[in-house]
């Protein structure tokens, strides 16, 4: 009697079938990759803030069901036609750069991380909410062994946006960094900051978290709930640039007068609403607000080398796949300390 190859064993996939739609677990055909695609066997898949956008349908063009997950960690299971670069048994990841065309005019001047293609894992194909997921080849992210799988995925998205947003910033060593925000996003930004060699002001609102950002590496705390945080932040100079991670466009207007001279927002964490400035508050001191998307996975490689040799690790909870619902819950509450991380 013949055996079932492997390739069409079923496997587990937490997916959403309708904008608004709860998760369901369901039993699939394990994907084939086809020309240029790599299968991975998924060992941890992150849950992040903006697998909002596939859950509520807020990306335009999701077609569903739609498997979630940006933030994957996993071994290479099977390579499709044309693959080279990528062997059997290897440690890759995904991040939120799901794969990009080579050919228009962004990735032509070599600026793939603003392919007018780009594709996301969880958006435009099936994500890291599953036991095996297909991802084009120049996606994937080489794993340093000394990385293990959980830490691995948080760092694919939210490790590569804030270090990404803050080796490109401008700051220099010794200068006022100030990260708001103490989540998902943030406390990746404190470490990083502090490992940068920045001043580092941690802003968030209330004080049951400063003793933690000053353990990560804040000189540091504004509580923005009790003070007036832009005035602190001017008290100690100014900030050369402000670390914005925490979802709230009023608590980044807020901020705003605290940017010293030259001194720049920057946008990471991501919402609909508009951040409200006059133009004086940008002319007074020349300052600048700029947004910042997660980056390359030739990026992604060196966020996770940057972590294995600085020693930043997230801070993460885990659930296991068939929880995927409470995980995700778990992360919209805001509560989770601080990345949730489903594991497969
Ligand atoms: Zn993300
Ligand atoms: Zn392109």
């Amino acid at each position: 009697m013949a055996t079932p190859k492997a390739a069409t064993a079923p496997m587990k996939v937490a997916q959403v079938t309708k904008p608004g739609g709860d998760f369901q677990i369901v039993e699939r055909e394990i994907p084939t990759p086809v020309a240029g695609e790599v299968r991975i066997k998924v060992q941890a898949c992150g849950i992040c803030h903006s697998d909002v956008l596939t859950k509520e349908g807020a990306w335009p063009g999701i077609q569903y069901p739609r498997v979630p997950g940006h933030e994957v960690a996993g071994i290479v299971d099977d390579v499709g036609a044309g693959v080279s670069e990528w062997k059997k048994g290897q440690r890759v990841g995904v991040g939120w750069h799901g794969g990009h065309d080579g050919t228009c005019l962004s990735c032509r001047r070599g600026d793939f991380r603003n392919c007018q293609n780009l594709k996301i894992p969880g958006i435009s194909y099936d994500g890291g909410y599953q036991q095996y997921m297909v991802a084009p080849a120049n996606a994937l992210v080489a794993i340093p062994d000394s990385l293990n799988d959980v830490d691995a995925a948080p760092l694919l998205c939210a490790g590569i946006t804030t270090y990404n947003a803050l080796r490109h910033s401008g700051a220099l060593p010794g200068d006022l960094v100030a990260v708001q925000g103490i989540g998902g996003l943030g406390h990746l930004g404190i470490q990083l900051a502090n490992k940068f060699g920045y001043k580092v002001a941690a802003v968030g609102r209330g004080s049951e978290n400063a003793a933690l950002a000053k353990k990560l590496g804040a000189t540091v705390y504004i509580d923005s709930k009790s003070t007036n945080a832009a005035e602190e932040l001017r008290k100690l100079g100014g900030a050369q640039v402000i670390l914005a991670t925490a979802p709230s466009s009023k608590a980044m207007s807020e901020l705003i007068d605290g940017l010293g001279p030259n001194g720049k927002l920057m946008v990471i964490g991501a919402t609909f609403d508009p951040i409200e400035v006059t133009p004086i508050q940008l002319i007074s001191g020349s300052r600048t607000i700029q947004g910042w998307a997660a980056g390359t996975p030739a990026d992604s490689e060196d966020t996770l080398r940057f972590a294995e040799l600085s020693g930043v690790r997230p801070m993460i909870e885990t659930f296991p796949l068939e929880k995927a619902a409470e995980g995700y819950e778990r992360m919209i509450s805001g509560n989770a300390q601080f990345r949730v991380v489903l594991t497969m």
